[in-house]
């Protein structure tokens, strides 16, 4: 079985239970960039985004966002919702999910991480030990690399479906 499902699947951000995961006891959420919180090359946030954010703020989470992208690309999303952030990730590799647990000052057990890739967001999350969300791709318009991931991610995702819960 392939070890790094995610513990749960949602439609998009606007659609997860964080209700639930709060009684949970998960206080920190990490937002991936990318066709999670916005569309890939768009700098454009939906004001729904944007209120969902503080919403979840004042539901007593703290935030963070941790991103492969550049530093000017991460640095310009974060600061228009006004939130830490982790650039050039390296997602799935540890020392990110590090840097998270730094900013958010809590252990990895209480921490979500949410977004839209199969082997960085959600592989890199579970290794750290992060409670891991899957959301679906906000659109296909991706990199050629991303979308020969793609390929690979459905596969394990259409095999492993029933076993994913969503939240
Ligand atoms: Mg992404």
């Amino acid at each position: 079985m392939y070890k790094y499902l995610p513990d749960y699947i949602a439609e998009g951000i606007l659609d997860i239970n964080y209700k639930k995961l709060y009684e949970m006891g998960i206080r920190g959420l990490c937002f991936d960039i990318d066709n999670t919180l916005t569309e890939m090359y768009n700098d454009t946030i939906h004001n729904k985004a944007f209120t969902l954010i503080k919403d979840l703020q004042n539901m007593g989470f703290s935030l963070c966002i941790s991103s492969n992208a550049s530093k000017k690309r991460t640095a310009l999303i974060a600061g228009r919702f006004g939130l830490e952030y982790v650039y050039r990730a390296f997602k799935p590799y540890k020392k990110g999910f590090d840097k998270v647990l730094l900013m958010l000052n809590l252990p990895a057990n209480k921490c979500a991480m949410i977004g839209d890739q199969l082997f960085t967001d959600i592989k890199g999350g579970r290794k750290a030990g992060f409670l891991t969300i899957l959301t679906k791709r906000i659109n296909d318009h991706e990199s050629w690399n991303v979308r020969l991931k793609r390929i690979f991610e459905n596969k394990i995702l259409i095999k492993y479906e029933k076993r994913i819960k969503e939240i």
